[in-house]
């Protein structure tokens, strides 16, 4: 089949790659001069499907409330619109436990399937990319303990693997962590890892051209077309090129390019920061990855750098940096690996915006529309999901039943609610 992928962010790539490995004549288009120039550029790099689940969860929009009022707060609201403001609502209805329950057995379902995929094509493709094994949750007292212990027996009953350290074994695992700052247990998940996911969307992408995958740069798509969805058109004049299929990845701006089609998505930027700067000194530098619990502030180490990274903001847009927010991942940084990184010079600040949908799972599959296919929505976790809906979504279009259980992952988990 002819199939044209939109989008060349993790999820793009990841799809495209899949694609072509089943046997399809694939092509990608990307608005961008290069891969991963989106929300995959600088995210925090974190694998661990444990920790993969809905921010639509019961007592959160209390807990949203009592945040906005402390100083390092890492929810902020910057003037939401009329659309920000409806997908909020949508989001607080999909708080209740039952809808929360349902969702995160779907997301631990699909981020360990992604894991074990990542990991197999990792060894069998040798991508060579900045990774570290292991994430380290930190509660600093006994309200992160408090409020984390409903996760961990969920986290239990799906078997992952994990254990609740004190704070002498968190710094055996960790050695810098600085011992000035109060930490009152760890959580230690060992089969987890962090990785810088806009390096191996281009070693990805490097791989899957050389297998055939055509690509085009600076090609920005217009919105898909009701008489001729899967016409692939450059601006309203092209005549465009006609596919068998046509993969919708773009992300965030996924919406506008389906509306045309009927198809009318809850999607929602939820920006956040990262920094990332050099090592200064080894021995002052996290191993691998570390959870702020208390600020959601993660802080990854890749390869050479450090990268810090939090925030979770709407209303706004990507140009204007709202520097407390930036602070704080400096704060964070400092209160836990203080000389670890050359903050002074040359650090990269980057803000991204989440693809969020209000209930917390992406949507992949069939469109409802014959041949147009999705795989979108991914929010705060991409990376962590790309390799698993990249191959269920390739599978699907092959006409292979998946490998993993697709219940509640299609668009009609969100017609059902709307
Ligand atoms: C601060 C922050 C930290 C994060 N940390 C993590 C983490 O630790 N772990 C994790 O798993 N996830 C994390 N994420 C989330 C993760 O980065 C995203 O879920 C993921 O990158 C989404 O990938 P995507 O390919 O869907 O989107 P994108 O990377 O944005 O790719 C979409 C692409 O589509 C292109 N496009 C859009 N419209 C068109 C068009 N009309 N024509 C052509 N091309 C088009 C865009 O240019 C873009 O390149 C984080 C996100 C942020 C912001």
């Amino acid at each position: 089949m002819r199939v044209a992928v939109i989008g060349a962010g993790v999820i793009g790539i990841t799809t495209a790659y899949e694609l072509i490995e089943q046997g399809h004549e694939v092509t990608v288009y990307e608005r961008s001069s290069s891969a991963a120039e989106g929300c995959s550029f600088a995210n925090a790099g974190v694998i661990s499907p444990g920790y993969v689940t809905p921010w639509a969860k019961p007592g959160m929009a209390l807990h949203v409330l009592t945040h906005l009022l402390q100083k390092h707060s890492p929810v902020r609201f910057s003037r939401p619109s009329w659309a920000e403001i409806q997908w909020l609502w949508k989001w607080w209805q999909a708080c209740d436990k039952g809808t929360f329950d349902q969702n995160r057995g779907r997301l631990l379902r699909l981020a360990s399937y992604s894991h074990e995929r990542m990991r197999l094509l990792t060894e069998r493709l040798h991508l060579h990319h900045d990774r570290s094994q292991g994430y380290l949750v930190l509660l600093r007292g006994e309200r992160e303990h408090e409020m984390i212990k409903p996760s961990l027996s969920a986290m239990q009953d799906a078997g992952l693997s994990f254990k609740m350290i004190d704070a002498a074994q968190a710094r055996q695992i960790e050695p810098a962590l600085n011992s000035d700052t109060p930490l009152a247990h760890a959580i230690h998940f060992p089969n987890d890892e962090v990785g810088n996911c806009r390096q191996l969307t281009l070693i990805l992408k490097n791989i899957a051209e050389s297998l055939g995958v055509k690509f085009h740069f600076n090609a920005d798509i217009q919105p898909l077309n009701r008489q001729e969805p899967r016409r692939i058109r450059l601006n309203p004049s092209d005549p465009g090129e006609s596919y068998d299929t046509v993969v919708v990845c773009a992300g965030l701006a996924s919406a506008p390019l389906l509306s045309p089609l009927g198809i009318q998505l809850p999607l929602a930027a939820v920006h956040g920061y990262s920094i990332s700067a050099s090592v200064r000194e080894p021995l002052d530098a996290p191993r691998s990855g570390v959870m702020d619990e208390r600020y959601k502030v993660a802080i990854s180490r890749l390869g050479q750098r450090v990268r810090v990274s939090g925030g979770a903001e709407i209303g706004g847009n990507l140009r204007q940096h709202h520097a407390p927010s930036v602070r704080t991942l400096y704060r964070v940084l400092d209160d836990w690996f203080p000389g670890a990184a050359r903050t002074q010079d040359s650090v990269q600040v980057w803000k991204g915006s989440r693809p969020m949908l209000p209930d917390g799972p992406p949507v992949m599959g069939p469109s409802g529309i014959p041949g147009v296919w999705l795989n979108l929505g991914h929010g705060s976790s991409g990376w962590a999901l790309s390799f698993g809906c990249a191959r269920a979504v390739a599978d699907q279009i092959s006409g292979n039943p998946p490998e993993i259980d697709v219940e509640g992952l299609g668009l009609e988990r969100l017609k059902l609610q709307s």
